[in-house]
Formats: structure tokens, sequence, C-alpha cells
């Protein structure tokens, strides 16, 4: 089905993004990432510079000025996975998704002329750390504190499966700053890479999206200047992070679709292609009714996100409404995946193969973000209006 959410702008900046892909892009370069466990900083400088990280920064500050607009992301997000590059396109969405929208929205005057004009160029790459080895869904939960002390915080504590963990520069730290788990008993902190007692445990091993790291983060005693408390007021921090959830799940959805739409290519070239019985797979009924399927639930899925990037736009995805969002287009992306990794044969289970990899990458997208689980409890209570 046509969409059409795109103007003149989006489909030249989408041919950005293919030469991106042509020049930096290459399988070898892919394979090095995946070795390393992490995108090699002059790609991500090659990135800054023709813009396709830093979107949401303020021109000002050197950015592309898209404050509420998600559609170049989504732009970045379709090119980068359909040319079969979901950790590349995870290390874009890291940075731009979760690390930048703290400082760009709710980051102080200083904040933003210290950090932003060289997180849009790649030279400072960020994080998102909520997750405590003992708390990821019930962020109340979070023991990771920050005592006050005369011009700043002693942190102490842990944080673990932070995305970019290992290679970031400065992390947007979810800690606890007060008594209890109220909300107002947390803050936002910028830890940066460096400091006195701020270390990084291993590179957690992962089934998919071995091209960027997921790290284990642990913080002695760690000073951190009052001038790196987001928004220079103490406990805001869970309504900082609320504010923000809706474009984090907004992106996993939009992720999601591009993902699903490649495995319907991906599968639809390897099907017209490959022969069985004297005939090509893609002329069996079976297929031929699978495609169909695969066709319209993408359809569907780009229906569902369009609009949804459309309300971010006008400033009214809800909460519940992005929950709706991320679950609902992360389920559907698994079946596609699914079905695509099936009419693929035995190839569809080996990594050289887009598919394969993308049906791994895919499987985070249920978990992190929120859990399907969580997600649909949003959903619940605002349907039922009950705890
Ligand atoms: C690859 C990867 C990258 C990640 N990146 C980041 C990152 O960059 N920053 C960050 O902070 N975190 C990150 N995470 C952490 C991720 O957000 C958490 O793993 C996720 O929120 C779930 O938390 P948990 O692992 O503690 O699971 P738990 O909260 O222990 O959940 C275990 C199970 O219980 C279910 N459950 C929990 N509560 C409820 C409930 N109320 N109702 C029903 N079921 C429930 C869950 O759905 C799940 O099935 C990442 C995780 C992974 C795997």
């Amino acid at each position: 089905m046509q969409r059409d959410i795109y103007d003149e702008d989006h489909e030249a900046f989408r041919e950005v993004v293919k030469e991106f892909l042509r020049r930096y892009a290459t399988n070898e370069k892919r394979e090095q990432w995946e070795r390393d466990g992490e995108i090699d900083r002059a790609t991500m400088l090659a990135a800054g510079e023709q813009g396709l990280i830093g979107l949401s920064v303020p021109e000002e500050f050197g950015g592309a000025g898209m404050l509420q607009d998600y559609r170049f992301r989504a732009i970045v997000n379709e090119e980068v996975i359909g040319a079969g590059q979901g950790s590349l396109a995870g290390a874009f969405g890291i940075q731009d998704d979760l690390a930048v929208p703290y400082l760009v929205h709710m980051g102080t005057q200083a904040q933003k002329e210290k950090w932003l004009p060289r997180m849009a160029t790649g030279e400072v790459l960020g994080a998102l750390a909520m997750t405590d080895p003992g708390a990821g869904s019930d962020l109340r939960g979070v023991t990771t504190n920050a005592k006050k002390v005369d011009g700043g915080y002693i942190l102490n504590g842990a944080k673990t499966f932070i995305s970019s963990g290992k290679t970031a520069d400065i992390v947007v730290t979810f800690v606890k700053t007060g008594e209890g788990n109220r909300p107002d008993a947390f803050s936002l902190l910028i830890v940066e890479n460096g400091m006195e007692g701020f270390d990084h445990g291993k590179k957690l091993s992962k089934m998919g999206f071995h091209g960027w790291d997921t790290a284990e983060l642990s913080f002695t005693d760690v000073f951190i200047p009052d001038e790196n408390l987001i928004g220079g007021v103490e406990g805001k921090g869970f309504v900082q992070l609320m504010m923000n959830l809706p474009l984090e799940r907004l992106s996993i959805g939009v992720c999601a679709a591009a993902a699903g739409e490649a495995a319907f290519k991906w599968t639809l070239e390897y099907t017209s292609n490959r022969e069985a019985f004297g005939q090509a797979v893609a002329d069996f009924q079976n297929t031929r009714f699978r495609l169909a399927d695969m066709a319209t639930t993408v359809d569907v899925l780009w229906a569902y996100n369009d609009r949804a990037m459309e309300l971010y736009r006008q400033g009214k995805l809800s909460a519940d409404e992005a929950a709706k969002v991320k679950f609902w287009s992360t389920e559907r992306e698994w079946e596609l995946l699914d079905m695509g990794v099936q009419l693929h044969g035995g190839y569809g289970y080996i990594t050289e193969y887009p598919i394969a990899r993308a049906f791994l990458d895919a499987r985070v997208h249920r978990i992190y973000g929120g859990t399907n689980e969580v997600m649909r409890e949003i959903v619940a209570r605002a349907v039922t209006g009950r705890k």
C-alpha cells in the first residue's frame, strides 16, 4: 500500500542514507563490527558528517532540528535495516532515540551547549542506563543511588544490559536521590567516561545485534558534579523517563516495521530464485499465500506506525498508544521474520543471510524498551481504568 508521509525532502534524504550505506557499510565492515562488538568511531563520525545522527538536535547546536518529527529517523531505520545492517541502525538509535532526547528536551542550556554539538557530529556518543541488575521492569526498585554532597553527588551501584555502555562517552543514568520509591525519589545524572570509580564490566555476549556492545557498569563513590544533573532539578528523573519512553517505544515500532518489510522483500526475492521440484519456491500455493499474508501485514504495520509518527509530531502520542505500537509491531515483526526464515529453508538459519541475522536481532524487541507484558499492562490500565 502506498505510504504518503514523506515529501521530496525526505526522499532526497533517503538518497543520502543510501549513498552512506554504499560507502561506509559494506559486508566486510559489518563483519568487523560484529567481531569487535562495536561500530568503529570513524563510521559514527561519518554518519555525523552526513547528517544521519543528531537529527533531533536543534540547528543552533549543529543538528537537523527535527525535534518532534520522527520521519527522517524512520528513513534511516528503513534503509539501514533494509540493507541488512541491523546493528548499525541500532547504534544510530541508541544515540538519537535513547541518549540525545534527554539533553534536547530536558537538558539545561549549559548541558545542551556542552554536549549537543559533539553528539550531533558523533564525537560524543551517549547511552541510557536505567536497568539495575535487580530491577528492570520495576524501575522504582532501582537501588543505584546518589547522595548529595557539596557541589555534586556521590554515586554508588551498578547497571546492566546497557546498550553502547562500553563505547559511550556519556551515560544518562537513572539513580535514586531520595528516600522510598515515590517518583520524586529519582534523578538522571550524566556519568562521563573516565570519571574516577566508574568502571565497565564485561561486554555481555548476546543472541543478536552483535555490532554494538551491551555492558555492565559499576559505580564506586563516583563524584558527579551538580552541573551533570539533567535539567538541574533533583527528583525529576522518573518523570523525565516517562516523557521520553513514548519516543523510545515508537522507535522500536518503526524498527520492527522496517525489519518486517525487509523480511518480506528478502523472502520474495529468495523464493522467486530458489527452485524445488522443478519450479520456483514462490510458485507453490503455500508460498504464494504466505507472501500475500506477509505483504498485507507489512502494509498494516506501516499504516499504524505512520499514524503514530504523525501523532508524535503533533505532540499527541500518549504513553498507552506508544505501548500498543511497541508490543503489536514487534509481535508482527517476529511472525514475519519467522515466516521468512521458514521460506528460506536451511539458508534461513545461516547468519550469512540477512533474514537469519534480523531474526536474531528482533528477539530483543519484545524485551527491551519495556517488555511486551509491561506494555500490555500499560494499555490494560488505560482501557480498563483499573490499576
Ligand atoms: C540487548 C539488550 C539491550 C538493552 N539495553 C538497555 C539500555 O540501553 N538501557 C537500559 O536501561 N536497559 C536496557 N536493557 C534492559 C531491558 O530494558 C530490560 O531487560 C527489560 O526492561 C526487562 O527487565 P528485566 O530484564 O529486569 O526483566 P524482569 O523485569 O525481571 O522481567 C522478567 C519477566 O517478568 C515479566 N514481568 C515483569 N513485570 C511484570 C508485570 N508487572 N506484569 C507481567 N509480567 C511482568 C517480564 O515481562 C518478563 O517476562 C537491555 C536489555 C537487552 C537484553
